[in-house]
C-alpha cells in the first residue's frame, strides 16, 4: 500500500485521504483473511421463509454447532470400540436416536435424502419400481424422481394418472412381478387440487405386501414434530408411516428435522443392513462432523426441548403477537411501517401452508433497487418484495438480529 501511494504521489497525483487510506488497509486485510473473498456471506433471512434452500436451509441449533466443534478438532471415538479397542461400527448415535424417534428395528445416515431415495431403490435391482404418476415430481435444481430412480439401477413403472390414482392401480405390476417396490413420494412443491385421488396409504401396504413387494415412502421433510399442532396441515412423520407398514422412510436432515444436511433411512432391519452393505453407501456416508451435528439436533427431540432449542421449530412456533411487538420496536427506530404478513415453512414441506407473521413494510419507489441495496449492505439482508413495497418478514429473524436489522434497513432507505 506503501509502495501503491508512492508510485501514485511520484506520477503528480494527489495525497490519499487518511480516512480513504484506513478503508483500504481494512479491505486489504479483509482479502488477506479470506483470499479470493470465498468465505460464506452470513445473511439475515428475512425472506419468511424458514427452510430456504438458497440460503442454507436450517440453522442448526446451538447444540449442534458446540458438538460439530468438538468432532471437527483432534481425534475421537469414531469406529472404534472403547471396551475392546477393536474396530467397532462407526459413530451410531445418531442412528440410535432415529431408531428411538421413529420406532424403526435399523437406521441409517447418509449424506442427503436423495442418496437415500436412491439407496432405497437400489434393493429392487434390476426390478421395477412404481410410482404414482401424480408423484413424479422435480424436487428443486433440476432433480427429478424418475431420474434418481433411473441412475440408481432400477426400473421404472408409472402406475395410474396424473390426477387420480388407485391403490388397485398397482394390482398389475404387482401380481406379474414386474414390479418388487412402491415407491411413495411427497409431493413436496406442489399440492394437486379438484378432480384427484390418492390410494388410501393402508390400502396400498396391504396389496404390495400380499404380493411380497417392498413399501418405500420418500417423506422428503419428515416432520419428527406434529406440525398440526401449529395451526399448519399434518406433514407425514416417519414413526406413523412405519406404523403404518412402510418398509423403509427416507427423509432430509436439512428440512423440518432442523439439523445438518443428512439423509435419513429407518426401517425394517433386513433392508437397512442391505443398505449398509451396499457400495453406494460408502460412497455417499456423512464425515464425523456432520453425524455430530445429527447427533446432538436429534438429541434435543428426545429430551424434549426441540421446540425451544432447534430454531426451524422456534420459529414455526413464535407468536404473532411476539413478531408484531418486535416490528413495532424496530420501526419506532427507522421509519418504517409495520405490516401484517404470512410466512411459509419451505423446503418441499407443507406446499401452500402459510402461518400468520408481522414484519416491516419499507417505503420505496423502485422496490428492486431497495432490495438489492439491503443484500449489498452489512449486514446482508435477504428481503421480499410483494406488490411494490419490500417487506421484512420477522418470523425468520433471530431476535438477536433485529437491532442489525433495523440499522441495517435505515441505511439502505438513506442511501437509496
Ligand atoms: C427435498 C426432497 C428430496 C431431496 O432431499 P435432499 O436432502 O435435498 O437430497 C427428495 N424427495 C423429496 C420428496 C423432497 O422433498
Amino acid at each position: 500500500m506503501v509502495a501503491d501511494e508512492r508510485t501514485r504521489l511520484a506520477a503528480g497525483g494527489q495525497p490519499t485521504g487518511i480516512d480513504d487510506l484506513a478503508q483500504e488497509l481494512v479491505q486489504r486485510l479483509d482479502r488477506f483473511a479470506d483470499p479470493g473473498g470465498a468465505a460464506l456471506v452470513r445473511v439475515i433471512n428475512a425472506t419468511g421463509v424458514i427452510l430456504h434452500t438458497n440460503l442454507g436451509r436450517a440453522p442448526w441449533p446451538a447444540a449442534a454447532t458446540e458438538a460439530t466443534r468438538n468432532a471437527a478438532a483432534g481425534y475421537q471415538l469414531l469406529e472404534l470400540d472403547r471396551r475392546t479397542g477393536r474396530r467397532g461400527a462407526r459413530f451410531r448415535a445418531a442412528e440410535e436416536h432415529l431408531i428411538a424417534l421413529t420406532g424403526a428395528e435399523d437406521a441409517l445416515v447418509t449424506n442427503n435424502n436423495a442418496a437415500a431415495v436412491g439407496l432405497a431403490v437400489h434393493l429392487a435391482g434390476r426390478a421395477g419400481v412404481a410410482v404414482a404418476r401424480g408423484e413424479l415430481v422435480e424436487i428443486g435444481g433440476g432433480v427429478r424422481i424418475p431420474e434418481i430412480v433411473r441412475r440408481a439401477g432400477g426400473r421404472l413403472i408409472e402406475v395410474g394418472t396424473t390426477n387420480k390414482t388407485r391403490a388397485d392401480d398397482f394390482e398389475e405390476p404387482l401380481a406379474t412381478g414386474r414390479a418388487v417396490m412402491v415407491l411413495r413420494v411427497h409431493p413436496s412443491n406442489f399440492r394437486l387440487e379438484g378432480f384427484t385421488e390418492s390410494p388410501d396409504p393402508g390400502e396400498l401396504v396391504a396389496l404390495v405386501h400380499r404380493h411380497g413387494a417392498l413399501v418405500v415412502d420418500d417423506l422428503g421433510s419428515g416432520a419428527l414434530m406434529d406440525t398440526s399442532r401449529y395451526g399448519l396441515a399434518h406433514e407425514p412423520m416417519p414413526s406413523e408411516r412405519l406404523a403404518g407398514g412402510a418398509d423403509l422412510v427416507t427423509f432430509s436432515g436439512d428440512k423440518l428435522v432442523g439439523g445438518p444436511q443428512a439423509g435419513l433411512i429407518a426401517g425394517h432391519a433386513t433392508l437397512v443392513a442391505r443398505i449398509r452393505k451396499d457400495p453406494l453407501a460408502r460412497a455417499t456416508r456423512p464425515d464425523k462432523v456432520t453425524l455430530a451435528a445429527l447427533a446432538a439436533t436429534l438429541g434435543l427431540y428426545r429430551a424434549g426441548v426441540a421446540e425451544r432449542e432447534i430454531p426451524v421449530w422456534r420459529m414455526i412456533a413464535a407468536g404473532a403477537n411476539g413478531l408484531r411487538r418486535r416490528a413495532e420496536l424496530i420501526a419506532a427506530s427507522v421509519q418504517v411501517e409495520v405490516v401484517s404478513l404470512r410466512s411459509t415453512v419451505g423446503g418441499g414441506s407443507l406446499p401452500g401452508e402459510t402461518l400468520p407473521s408481522w414484519g416491516l413494510g419499507l417505503p420505496s419507489p423502485g422496490p428492486d433497487r431497495l432490495v438489492s441495496a439491503l443484500r449489498l449492505g452489512e449486514p446482508c439482508v435477504i428481503a421480499r418484495i410483494e406488490g411494490d413495497r419490500v417487506v421484512l418478514d420477522l418470523r425468520t429473524v433471530e431476535p438477536e438480529a433485529d437491532h442489525a436489522l433495523g440499522q441495517a434497513v435505515g441505511r439502505a432507505i438513506a442511501g437509496g
